[in-house]
């Protein structure tokens, strides 16, 4: 099969890549086949092959919102880092779904675009941001998304693969952009568990309340298994203090789940993605 795939793909292919270098919670077993395509073209070409070939995949962009199990991944991981093009066009900006939203971020100010400082922090590509609808109190990238480019042959829903993005915004000041980065930068690193690896929320907020405050009301912050903790600094995130295993933080997001519904009748939804069988 790697053969078949160098012979297929222009870039990248690793095999056996250890997952816990791609993900931002450190944690995760190796995918059979890693693989970086270089463009459009290379993308759909490895898609058509791997649908002849019936081979599982699943598209991982920064890693950070995802928990990949400790046995891996039994397929093809696909990183779209290479689709890495943004230009600014009028009010709007045109990005690769491989691009960090940190440096559209960086972009918008130079271009004095505003309306897009409510990423400020979050440490995704826009690809998985559009794939899981990122942001927080100050916004919500569905409210400035004006076109998604997908791969529409390959696959129906829920595994479209999104390839690009253009964002509306409107012109603005490069201080007032910046002032309110900051801002929301500083309120990140008063209220996260910055200085641990993590996967941001665990879990959405169930509808009109906040996953975290239901979570810390049951004394479940601090409760540890293994490496892998809940913060006491913000409850509906898990941190892993050093060697923590993928089963660990299953564990305690499942003490979470049944304390929660027995105690609020509420059944959390999972906002991190468990990858893996
Ligand atoms: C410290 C920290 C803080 C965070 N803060 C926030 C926050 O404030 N708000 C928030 O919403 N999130 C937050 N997150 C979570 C995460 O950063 C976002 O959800 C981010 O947008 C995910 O992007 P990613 O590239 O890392 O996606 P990944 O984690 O790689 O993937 C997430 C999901 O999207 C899919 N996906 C990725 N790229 C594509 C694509 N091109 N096409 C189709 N599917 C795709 C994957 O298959 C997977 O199912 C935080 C995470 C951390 C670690």
């Amino acid at each position: 099969m790697r053969t078949k795939l160098r012979k297929v793909v222009r870039g990248k292919v690793k095999v056996g890549e250890a997952l816990s270098k791609h993900t931002s919670f450190g944690i995760g077993g190796a995918a059979d086949f890693w693989i970086e395509p270089v463009d459009f073209e290379d993308l759909a070409n490895l898609m058509a092959f791997l649908r002849e070939e019936k081979l599982p995949w699943i598209i991982l962009g920064n890693g950070t919102n995802v928990l990949v199990r400790d046995t891996g991944f039994r397929g093809v991981v696909v990183n779209l880092k290479n689709l890495a093009s943004l230009s600014v066009e009028g009010n709007s900006v045109i990005a690769g779904a491989g691009v960090p939203l940190q440096k559209i971020l960086e972009e918008t100010a130079n271009s004095e675009l505003e309306g897009f400082e409510f990423t400020a922090g979050i440490p995704g590509t826009i690809g998985g941001a559009v794939a899981t609808n990122a942001g927080g109190k100050d916004g919500e990238i569905g409210d400035v998304i004006e076109e998604v480019s997908i791969l529409n042959y390959c696959s129906l829903p829920p595994e479209t693969i999104i390839v690009g993005v253009k964002i509306g915004l409107r012109k603005g000041k490069r201080e007032n952009i910046r002032k309110k980065t900051v801002e929301i930068l500083k309120y990140r690193k008063l209220t996260q568990p910055l200085n641990f690896p993590s996967a941001g929320c665990i879990f959405k907020n169930p509808h009109g309340k906040s996953a975290g405050e239901l979570i810390e009301s049951t004394g479940l912050a601090g409760t540890r298994v293994g490496d892998a903790e809940i913060s006491t600094k913000h409850a509906n995130f898990i941190i892993n203090r050093g060697e923590a295993k993928a089963e660990e933080v299953i564990t305690l997001m499942e003490m979470v789940e049944q304390e929660i519904f027995a105690r609020f009748g509420i059944k959390l939804k999972r906002e991190v993605k468990v990858i893996g069988d």
